[in-house]
């Protein structure tokens, strides 16, 4: 089995019928990034840039941060980079920041909410990204956003910082593209309008399901609670690509869903525009090489009429190649 995955490194996320995706590799820590060389991605989906502040006893300066990420960015040569900005809070604890103790972390101070407040921070961090994004092609993409005025407020920030680095005669890649993940309900009822506002969308469906289903994704005893094949999660996901789609803006997804392979036909026939995972991508590229886009819209229009996640999946490893 090894030897046939091992075949198709070098071939294209494509269906039989021609439709072509992205297949790209979630990135955590930056010294990963050779073995994820390996099986050939079209880029990074996901740069978890918190790996960079995590176990160390201080903030890392905007030249720390500007060498990993430049680092990256040469190692893809030319193929993009989604760094996503720091995404803090929840479980992801940085003891020198004192965070506060709070009743419920999830639904607290996190991520993007984090980067508003500290916008000392925020700016260190986008500076670092725009001076890197000349070695090669960078996306910024802002984590946990809710609501739109969250997004708005980031790019008033982002083009401060490109306008301070414009005056001291800093390069940057100008047309840095802009996303947002897409993890938490709101976001995808209200998907219209954020397609409004940036160039891409990630679903991010480790959070995503979470928030839907009301199920802490740490949680064991909970977990069989935990499933993103649930029917609301994948009315949700629909309603997402379609309103990027009616905005002429592309949707990725790089929670852990996108790197199942039982997901991979109804996630294309959803349309689907990018898959970023951490593992399992040749078995991701087998399964879209061995379905034409036809049938997966298929496939995903019936998988959408079950009423349980266990229907859906008995469904679904009818219809994909032998997993
Ligand atoms: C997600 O929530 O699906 C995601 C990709 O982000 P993280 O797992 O880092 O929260
Ligand atoms: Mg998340």
């Amino acid at each position: 089995l090894k030897k046939e995955l091992a075949k198709l490194r070098d071939l294209k996320a494509e269906t039989t019928d021609g439709h072509r995706v992205k297949l790209k590799a979630n990135l955590g820590r930056p010294t990963d990034i050779d073995s994820l060389l390996e099986n050939s991605p079209d880029g990074i989906g996901l740069f978890r840039s918190e790996f960079l502040f995590m176990d160390r006893a201080d903030l890392p300066s905007e030249e720390e941060q500007f060498a990993a990420y430049a680092e990256v960015i040469q190692k893809m040569n030319g193929k993009p980079v989604i760094i996503r900005t720091l995404d803090i809070g929840g479980d992801k604890h940085l003891p020198y920041l004192n965070l506060p103790e709070e009743m419920n972390p999830f639904l607290g101070w996190r991520a993007i909410r984090i980067s508003l407040d500290q916008v000392d921070l925020f700016k260190t961090q986008l500076r670092a990204i725009l001076r890197a994004s000349v070695h090669g092609k960078a996306l910024i993409m802002f984590p946990m956003i809710s609501h739109v005025e969250q997004v708005q407020r980031a790019k008033e920030i982002l083009e401060e910082v490109k306008q301070e680095l414009q005056a001291k005669g800093v390069a940057f890649d100008p047309s840095v593209e802009v996303g947002i993940m897409i993890e938490i309900p709101s976001s995808c009822l209200i998907a219209d309008e954020l397609a409004k506002e940036v160039d891409f969308f990630s679903i991010g469906t480790n959070d995503l399901v979470q928030y839907t289903l009301a199920v802490d994704r740490m949680n064991e005893q909970i977990q069989h609670l935990y499933n993103y094949f649930h029917p609301a999660v994948l009315r949700l996901i629909k309603m997402v690509i379609d309103a990027s789609h009616r905005h002429q803006i592309w949707t990725g997804m790089c929670g852990e869903m996108a790197g199942d392979p039982l997901a991979t036909k109804l996630l294309l026939g959803l349309g689907l525009d990018e898959f970023s995972a951490s593992a399992n991508l040749l078995q991701v590229k087998k399964q879209i090489r061995s379905t034409s886009l036809a049938d997966a819209k298929k496939v995903a229009d019936h998988a959408l009429t079950f009423a349980t996640a266990e229907e859906v999946q008995q469904y679904l490893s009818q219809q994909s190649h032998n997993i």
